[in-house]
């Protein structure tokens, strides 16, 4: 989400004259786009203001301005501290009001030592706010459904630093869904925090779900081939986005559904209000739908009072699922939540263990499964140049690196590719079928 706010940034200031570089040190304006979910992240943002600190004092040494503005969570979360704590920040702003970053520029340029900060929650919608023209993302680009979460999950920030659940309406997601197209997209990837709590007004003048957004895009959006949506919940996941998996060719089978515990108790304790056997149910309706979906989660070790019991629990859970992949995590305590304040706080040497079981065994599934691709015959997006000439590279729809020896003009579309080699961290394709270029693919 953080890497389509910033290419919508990117959209809002490019009528100002702004365009995006390559590297800090010849830009007048540096965004720190921030993430507040885990303290590391966090803290983050204070090395890389010191960082942009030296570069801002090197221009200003040379008689040239260069703002430094730090958008995102931490902004929305720490905006006055990080006023306070570093003197060389001009501009905080949170993931709601970045629309209004030309208002912000011209008032830190008007007059010199002007420090603002806006972490409101507006009534405005800022994607109404956002201009309709946006940078290309290339063949594979996200497009932000729902923002927000209501679901106060005890260890999470996202319902502070987000705000409320709020869903774009199904005709503003569709016509952005068009325009992609029409530059050149082949895949979209619904993105909300809270994806699939999706209910956005619709044409007909109701609240649609997401499984039946997820309909109406593939048939009202041809040219977009491929359909992913991140992140679900498991309590969100409702028949009809069940139905979609089955229904849609288009929606990839491939699906990030965190659990986060496989205990019944941290479950509760962390308000995700359901059970492992509701998770376990889910899936097995998942597989029902789409034989061939893999799944992805994330998981939390250490959350506060987690016994090893309960972590034997998470390592069963994993073992009955399989995972294609996975992100772990060491629970992290973040001020202001209520999970923060639970006097039993699980030592770090334990966190650091169970992280390295649990990253044994997710590791270890991954690699079965990429494994289980070799011979296997499946359709690739490609979306850039490979890293040796002659090659290019894309996605499996499982999210899979393919890298191939196949000439450019391929990258842009869906080509039929049969996997040779298992590396690492990419498979090798054969081109088995090239699909018609993409400039024969009307949007
Ligand atoms: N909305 C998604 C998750 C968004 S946050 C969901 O409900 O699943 C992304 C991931 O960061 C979470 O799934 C969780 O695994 C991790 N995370 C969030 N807060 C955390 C914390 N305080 N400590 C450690 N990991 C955390
Ligand atoms: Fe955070 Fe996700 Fe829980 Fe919302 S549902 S509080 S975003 S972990």
């Amino acid at each position: 989400m953080n890497v389509y706010d910033s290419v919508r940034m990117a959209d809002v200031l490019a009528p100002h004259g702004y365009v995006p570089t390559d590297s800090p040190v010849d830009a007048d304006m540096v965004i720190l786009n921030t993430c507040h979910i885990r303290e590391k992240a966090a803290e983050k943002v204070y090395s890389e203001i010191g960082r942009m600190r030296l570069l801002k004092q090197g221009r200003e040494a040379a008689g040239e301005r260069m703002i430094i503005a730090v958008g995102g969570c931490v902004g929305q979360a720490e905006g006055a501290e990080i006023i306070a704590r570093a003197d060389c920040v001009d501009m905080v702003f949170g993931p709601q009001t970045y629309h209004r970053l030309p208002e912000l520029v011209a008032q830190v340029l008007q007059k010199s030592g002007t420090r603002v900060v806006d972490t409101e929650f507006p009534e405005e919608d800022k994607f109404d706010h956002l201009p309709e023209e946006s940078a290309s993302q290339g063949p594979a680009a996200f497009l932000s459904v729902q923002e927000g979460c209501d679901k106060f999950c005890t260890f999470c920030v996202v319902p502070y630093t987000r705000g409320a659940e709020q869903s774009r309406p199904v005709a503003a997601v569709t016509d952005e869904a068009r325009r992609l197209a029409a530059g050149g997209c082949r895949e979209i990837t619904l993105l909300g925090q809270n994806v699939n709590a999706y209910h956005g007004t619709a044409p007909d003048g109701r609240e649609w779900g997401l499984g039946r957004l997820i309909r109406h895009l593939a048939e009202s959006v041809p040219a977009v081939q491929r359909i992913r949506y991140t992140t679900s919940h498991p309590r969100d996941m409702a028949d009809e986005l069940i139905e979609a998996h089955r229904d849609v060719p288009q929606l990839m089978p491939y699906l990030h559904l965190p659990v986060q515990s496989g205990s019944d108790r941290i479950l509760a304790a962390m308000n995700r209000q359901h059970t492992a056997e509701d998770y376990f149910r889910i899936i097995e309706g998942l597989r029902a739908a789409r034989s061939d979906i893999a799944l992805s989660s994330d998981f939390i070790v250490g959350f506060p009072g987690e016994t090893d019991r309960d972590f034997a629990d998470t390592l069963r859970l994993i073992r009955e699922v399989t995972f294609a992949q996975a992100y772990s995590f060491k629970y992290s305590a973040r001020p202001g939540t209520p999970a923060a304040g639970i006097g039993e706080q699980v030592p770090d040497p334990v966190k650091e263990e169970r992280l390295a079981m649990v990253q044994q065994l997710l590791q270890a599934q991954q690699e079965a499964f990429n494994h289980n691709a070799a011979g296997a015959v499946m359709p690739v997006l490609f979306d850039r140049k490979g890293r040796r000439p002659g090659q290019i590279q894309g996605r499996s729809p499982y999210m899979q690196s393919v890298f191939a020896e196949a000439p450019d003009r391929l990258i842009g579309s869906v080509a039929t590719c049969r996997i040779a080699a298992v590396h690492n961290r990419s498979l090798r394709g054969d081109i088995v079928a090239a699909a018609a270029p993409s400039k024969r693919v009307s949007a």
